[in-house]
């Protein structure tokens, strides 16, 4: 029954509030069905067994101490097992970010999100893998192992948050958090056929997340359905002191169902994300999913947002630029050491280097070379500052759709990515071919707005022989009800 594909956070709540298993059961349950499992998908970097159990069991004597009215008042997280990406703090447990310079690294803290989390009780299974920095797109280039996709061994699960898209795809997790800059949350739900939200800049703290560019990176959810991602986004969401970029928003009906408020949102479908070289199979899949709209009665309109084909080479200068920055704390001193390096009687300088080259890979080095070269004097305006101007165009684009009133539309509706889950080493050696897998989820995060990735098809017809294909909603910026109430409505009353 946990290990079924419909199996999701609500029934869950059901079982416990009626009782039917205790949260010692579950608990376990989930930790034998990971271990084994995970064998072959490779999704968690660290499990939190005995912690996990040890929380399970006080869990379970607090719920034995309360009547059933106040049973019924717990957090509709209480006791859910959640799996993290490797790159958010959780105090007192390693973290990552999948990279060697941070493999003996002990959070001393809680990010903020991991606290809100505490708060409603839930349960932690583990740390899941990523893309070293959380800089890739098929967390091949994690420093510690591959992940795989668990329709197809032989194919990757997406990145970076592959780990995170796997641990609930492959029902180890009843719900993951991740982090999208550039469509690490989007596109690993849509290889692995999750759904997954990235928020709106300013949404979710950022505080204690390892910082990628941090004018782009928000942490976001993965579940199994539209309304589980609600709960977990609407228990992490919120103003944060120590995120000085969080924003006050009143998200308290933020996971409610109104199915006629949903029937009421004007619905764009920019040509511009119909490219030549994608997929033809996700092309038509996406499709049919505006012609299901558009069957139900939905305003849809063809829109254009001219300043699209900039977006990859935009962010791929402005993130490295933002990377080259953040990553330079990592000296090997501060954290934790490289192991096994001999490093006595060397200078500062020579630690440093020596450090940094081993425990740094190939994907990151790309990056802070290339953050380097677009910031330093005499480049600066030719990339880095023209890239800004470029930004502040494609959130013009998005401005001129949006717009309130007759010929604007609420949400965007469109592909996630051009193609279905590839062969494991298919673009590997290939950073130009990885960069342009993000060329649909790039422009959401450039423009700080919120964006939905959810199944196309309904997931149990998921398969080896058909790979599953997400499409996205992206709403206006802290309009994240909008496209939950759209994307449930989707998965309830249109999808097959
Ligand atoms: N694939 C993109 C990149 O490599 C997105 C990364 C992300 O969102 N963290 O930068």
């Amino acid at each position: 029954m946990f290990f079924e594909r419909n199996f999701t956070i609500e029934k869950y709540r059901q079982g416990i509030l009626k009782r039917e298993f205790s949260l010692t059961q579950a608990i376990e349950a989930f930790f034998d069905y990971l271990k084994e499992k995970d064998k072959d998908l490779g999704a968690f970097l660290e499990i939190f067994e005995s912690a996990g159990k040890n929380q399970a069991r006080v869990l379970d004597k607090k719920l034995s101490q309360l009547s059933e009215k106040e049973r019924a008042n717990l957090s509709p997280l209480f006791g859910v097992p959640l799996a993290i990406k490797d790159n958010i703090l959780i105090a007192g447990f390693k973290t990552t970010a999948a990279s060697k310079i941070l493999a003996n690294y002990i959070a001393s803290y809680d990010a903020t999100v991991i606290k809100k989390l505490k708060k409603e009780e839930v349960i932690f299974l583990g740390k899941t893998n990523l893309d070293e920095f959380a800089m890739g797109a098929s967390t091949e280039y994690s420093a510690f192992k591959k992940t795989r996709n668990p329709y197809d061994l032989s194919k990757v699960p997406g990145g970076s948050s592959g780990g995170s898209a796997v641990a609930v795809a492959a029902n180890m997790a009843l719900g993951a958090l991740g982090s999208d800059t550039g469509g690490s949350i989007r596109q690993p739900a849509s290889f692995c056929g999750v759904v997954g939200l990235k928020p709106s800049y300013g949404a979710v703290s950022r505080y204690g997340l390892i910082a990628l560019a941090s004018s782009l990176d928000q942490i976001g959810p993965f579940a199994k359905t539209v309304a589980d991602v609600a709960l977990i986004f609407k228990a992490i969401a919120g103003f944060d002191d120590f995120d000085s970029t969080s924003v006050k928003v009143d998200w308290s009906r933020v996971d409610e169902y109104e199915p006629s408020a949903a029937k009421k949102l004007k619905i764009g479908v920019p040509k511009e994300y119909f490219v030549e070289g994608m997929e033809e199979e996700v092309k038509e899949a996406v499709m049919k999913v505006v012609e299901k709209f558009k069957a139900d009665g939905f305003e849809i309109k063809e829109i254009s947002l001219p300043h699209t084909q900039y977006a990859v080479s935009c962010y791929y200068i402005i993130l490295p630029a933002e990377a080259s920055a953040n990553l330079a704390r990592y000296d090997g001193l501060r954290y934790s050491p490289v192991a096994e390096l001999k490093t006595e009687n060397l200078s500062l300088w020579d630690y440093y280097l020596k450090q940094r080259s081993v425990g740094i890979g190939d994907e990151p080095r790309r990056r802070i070379l290339l953050g380097n070269f677009v910031l330093s004097s005499g480049y600066y305006d030719a990339y880095y500052a023209k890239a800004q101007k470029v930004r502040r165009l494609i959130l013009n684009d998005f401005e001129n759709v949006f717009q309130k009133g007759k010929d604007g539309v609420d949400v965007i509706l469109a592909p996630v990515s051009p193609t279905k889950a590839f062969e494991i080493g298919a673009k590997a050696d290939d950073p130009l071919a990885m960069y342009l897998a993000d060329i649909f989820t790039i422009p959401a995060n450039l423009a700080g707005l919120c964006a939905l990735s959810l199944p196309a098809e309904n997931p149990q017809n998921f398969s080896k022989e058909n790979m599953p294909v997400n499409f996205q909603l992206i709403g206006r910026r802290f309009e994240e009800k909008n496209i939950l109430n759209l994307g449930r409505y989707f998965e309830e009353e249109l999808r097959d």
